[in-house]
């Protein structure tokens, strides 16, 4: 397994292609924007100096991870003959089951089909393409080129050879494979985002105030960051996407996402990224402005 496309260029999309450039593969990223296009490969260039400065990689490896790399905006032709396609495209479901649709058509018959959905069933994906047992997630975490985890999902129809090929592959990118069935929410948003729903009720309830809620997670139980930051970080409109998904797809009440996190989201507030949430930060960073808007 040699070449490799990626279609989508945006946070995760060019994560994606940075890892498996940098780990000596061709890599062909598609996206709809050329604009989206120079953004990722303008980041991909500064993280991989990044890792030169810190010495985890040599200029050489740099050099070459760039040289691995084509973009293109067009699905068929960026394509090509890849052996392995990686859909990093907005989370949609009927745009992605329209990017499996049309490049089922078109990649090599032979190709794995993977797509790093948060939320979408993988059987449902699988089930527009003539290839349900090359069909997988590939669930990688942000940012890519530093988190080792990548949540391998197998669908209903996925085979084991497919799965093989993928665990092997993604310990190639020096990731720790983790390998899931395909059930909402897979394994890491099913427990993720309940625990984020909690601690949204705990503040909706006045249980406590946003940081006193982040605190405890933080010092009683070793997150690296509270459970409300981190909903800011992910984003407040991705969290009450998946915790529908959840809810829709068990019909258990126990997902049901908090009020005051539809409320948020209806206003506009969407944490890190509208610059408001559970935090304040300043527009286009992730710089802390006012810690904690909900003290009483
Ligand atoms: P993003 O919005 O940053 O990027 C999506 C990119 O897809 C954009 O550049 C857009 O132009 C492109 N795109 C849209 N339609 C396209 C098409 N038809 N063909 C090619 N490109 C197209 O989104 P993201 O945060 O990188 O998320 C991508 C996927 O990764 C989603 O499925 C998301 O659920 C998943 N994911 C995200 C995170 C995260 O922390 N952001 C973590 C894990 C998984």
């Amino acid at each position: 397994m040699n070449n490799i496309a990626v279609i989508g260029s945006g946070t995760m999309g060019n994560g994606i292609a940075h890892v498996f450039a940098q780990y000596g593969y061709k890599v062909s990223l598609i996206d709809i924007s050329e604009d989206a296009l120079k953004k990722a490969v303008a980041t991909i260039d500064k993280n991989l100096a990044r890792q030169v400065e810190k010495g985890s990689i040599t200029a050489d490896v740099k050099q070459k991870a760039l040289a691995n790399l084509t973009t293109s905006t067009s699905v068929k032709e960026g394509i090509g003959q890849a052996d392995l396609i990686v859909e990093a495209a907005t989370e949609n479901i009927d745009l992605k089951l329209k990017i499996f649709k049309d490049m089922d058509e078109v990649a090599n018959p032979a190709a794995i089909l993977a797509t790093n959905t948060s939320s979408i069933s993988i059987t449902k994906i699988a089930s527009v393409t003539n290839r349900p047992a090359q069909v997988i997630g590939m669930h990688f975490m942000n940012p890519v080129p530093v988190m080792k985890l990548v949540e391998v999902i197998r669908g209903y129809a996925t085979s084991d050879e497919t799965t093989k090929t993928v665990m092997e592959l993604s310990k190639k990118l020096e990731k720790i494979p983790v390998e899931v069935n395909d059930y909402p929410g897979f394994v890491a948003n099913r427990i993720l985002m309940p625990m984020i729903n909690e601690a949204i009720y705990s503040l909706y309830e006045g249980v406590a105030g946003v940081s006193e809620i982040d605190n405890v997670m933080k010092l009683g139980m070793a997150h690296p960051m509270g459970p409300l930051q981190l909903a800011d970080f992910i984003g407040l409109d991705v969290c009450l996407s998946i915790l529908r998904v959840l809810h829709d797809g068990f019909g258990n009440p126990k997902y049901a996402p908090c009020p005051l996190l539809v409320n948020m989201v209806q206003a506009g507030h969407k944490g890190v990224k509208s610059g408001n949430g559970f935090y304040q930060y300043k527009t286009g960073s992730k710089e802390l402005v006012v810690a904690d808007r909900f003290k009483r």
